[in-house]
């Protein structure tokens, strides 16, 4: 089998030790005689997968007991639309802080569809035509429901590693491709949410980590399968949830947990993005758009100074098992993902392979 370096965004790459297990466990879980995908959501074997998943995922973020974990569907996008759903009353406001495209998709999904949401432009180029964040922009209004912020931009490469002051302003944040990636202090957020399949599991789970006291406010048309309140009396199994996706996020908190911990996973996350982004700050034939203190440690933006070569880049990157290096669709350009999932080793296979290509094109 011919072992591929996978820089996809998402769904993207999961440690080879949690997909081996998966596979064992697909057709017999623990000598059932049936697969994991296979048994009731309320049996009590599965029900023990469902809790280990919660409790590993509370040890390894220290989520204080206040705090609810809900494991639902609908993805990102569908918490764009749980978050005003469940927090902002009629009639009321919030702020929402907006550093990119998943941070503005949110924004519109409350604006054009559940009320007033203020919008904080709060990336700004810097003096070097580099895309910085500006924390100064991050200032709530008076009165707000909640504060809104994408913790790390999957799309730009931009990523948060300061928190604005919002008071007593709830901080509702997105770390769908952040989550575990660094220690956070959850007491920091009113909420947190996070689509499994950026580097977690599989697509079709998404986690909200939410203060209890911000529960019970859901508006009354509130799907009930976006209540986050009807999630957790019903211990996220109101319905029936995405049981494959839920049991391997799971399998990952364990395999985090095998490495160190969120702790250690930052130390090897800050060595990848290192290596990669000091050899291209170092060489004329690629460009990062973003500033280095705001880059990402999960996705690494960039363009090659000639973009003619994009095609040819892109062909040879995959005939060398380098795929997913295609940037997203309303940016172009490059991205390399180095969720938690690649090692070390990975990203020195591609920084090779881009001092190869430049060499090439001089
Ligand atoms: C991918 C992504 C989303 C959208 O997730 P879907 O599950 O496709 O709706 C939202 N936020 C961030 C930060 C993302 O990376």
């Amino acid at each position: 089998m011919i072992k591929a370096w996978n820089f996809g965004a998402g769904p993207s790459m999961l440690p080879s030790e949690v997909m081996a297990k998966a596979q064992q466990e697909f057709t017999d879980f623990h000598g059932l005689g049936i697969g994991i995908v296979e048994m009731s959501h309320r049996s009590a074997e599965y029900t023990a997968v469902a809790r280990e998943a919660e409790s590993l995922l509370r040890e390894l973020l220290q989520i204080p007991d206040d705090y609810a974990v809900l494991f639902e569907q609908g993805g990102g996008r569908g918490q764009f639309a749980a978050v005003p759903l469940n927090l902002l009353p009629q009639g009321g406001h919030a702020d929402y802080f907006v550093t990119g495209h998943w941070s503005r998709c949110a924004y519109k999904e409350c604006a054009e569809r559940y009320g007033k949401a203020i919008l904080h432009e709060c990336s700004v180029k810097d003096k070097d035509g580099r895309w910085c964040i500006d924390y100064s922009k991050m200032e709530v209004t008076p009165g707000a429901a909640y504060a809104y912020a994408c913790l790390n931009e999957t799309v730009n490469g931009i990523e948060m590693f300061e928190l604005p002051d919002t008071g007593d302003v709830p901080l509702v944040v997105d770390m769908s491709s952040n989550i575990l990636s660094r220690p956070i202090d959850v007491s920091r957020f009113g909420a947190i949410i996070f689509g499994a399949q950026k580097h977690v599991a599989p697509s079709g789970l998404t986690i909200t980590i939410v203060r209890r006291s911000l529960l019970g406010r859901a508006r009354q048309y509130c799907p009930s399968v976006l209540d986050w309140t009807v999630l957790d009396q019903h211990e996220s199994m109101y319905n029936t949830p995405c049981t494959f996706s839920w049991y391997m996020a799971g399998l990952d908190f364990k395999w985090i947990k095998s490495m160190g911990g969120v702790a250690a996973m930052e130390e090897r996350n800050k060595a990848k993005a290192q290596l990669l982004y000091s050899f291209m700050d170092e060489h004329p034939f690629y460009h990062l758009p973003i500033a280095a203190s705001c880059r990402s440690r999960m996705n690494c933006v960039f363009t090659l100074k000639d973009e003619r070569l994009n095609a040819e880049f892109l062909q040879q990157a995959a005939a060398e098992h380098l795929i997913g290096l295609k940037g997203h669709k309303v940016l172009g350009g490059m991205r390399a993902s180095i969720y938690n999932a690649m090692p070390l080793e990975g990203v020195q296979v591609l920084a090779d392979f881009l001092a190869r290509f430049a060499a090439a094109h001089q």
